[in-house]
């Protein structure tokens, strides 16, 4: 029998408390997507596509949702004949296109932003410095992912040439962002930014051996 003074590993139960977490928040992708009328992959393509101006390819859409190119085909198709998203050609390259999102696509995620599903609760009910500890090691996560290339670059300020950690070392918002010009803290830090840009690789590193140096 498995007991306290014979566990599991650390990282095997971790994963499956990530794995109980991702349940949930599936569950409640599912009733978000169904609210406006599509499955969770297509809400899933409608929130990557949000705020990315410029649209993306099928493949890097593919990469992103971690599913292969001829289910984000078919998915995004789907989103097309409900008018949500639009194919759009690539000046000088007649046989590109990227996909982009519409106006109707765009409502899709204002109405769907009044509400919260479970998962959100759980994550509310946690004190301040628990949400903060939880960014934190997500944002190590991800970043940890990304280097193993098992996820494109995500849109976060670690990975952004705006970027400046710790430009004010002893200020309740340490941060810098350049692109606004001015200071965050570190509950302010962006997972999904809109007007992220990616640093070259030299520089991403640099951010991030100061960000954990702070
Ligand atoms: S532009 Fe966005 S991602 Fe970049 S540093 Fe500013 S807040 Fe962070």
């Amino acid at each position: 029998m498995e007991t306290p003074g014979n566990p599991t590993t650390i990282v095997y139960r971790l994963r499956e408390a990530l794995a109980r977490v991702s349940t949930v928040i599936r569950a409640d992708d599912w009733e978000r997507a169904k609210r406006a009328g599509i499955n969770p992959t297509q809400l899933a393509i409608i929130e990557l596509l949000d705020g990315r101006k410029g649209g993306l390819g099928v493949k890097d859409i593919a990469a992103h949702l971690g599913v292969s190119q001829p289910t984000a085909t078919d998915s995004i198709g789907a989103l097309e004949r409900k008018g949500f998203v639009e194919k759009r050609a690539i000046a000088g390259d007649r046989r590109a296109v990227v996909v982009a999102l519409t106006a109707s696509g765009k409502a899709v995620l204002d109405v769907d932003a009044m509400t919260s599903g479970a998962a959100d609760q759980a994550v509310r009910a946690l004190a301040a410095e628990e949400q903060d500890g939880l960014l934190l090691t997500l944002i190590r996560l991800i970043r940890a992912l990304q280097e193993a290339d098992a996820i494109p670059i995500q849109r976060m300020c670690a990975s952004c040439r705006y970027f400046a950690p710790f430009a004010h070392p002893r200020a309740a918002r340490p941060h810098h962002c350049r692109f606004v010009d001015a200071a965050f803290g570190q509950r302010e830090l962006r997972i999904d930014c809109r007007d992220h840009e990616t640093a070259d690789p030299a520089s991403r590193a640099a951010t991030w051996e100061a960000f954990q140096a702070g």
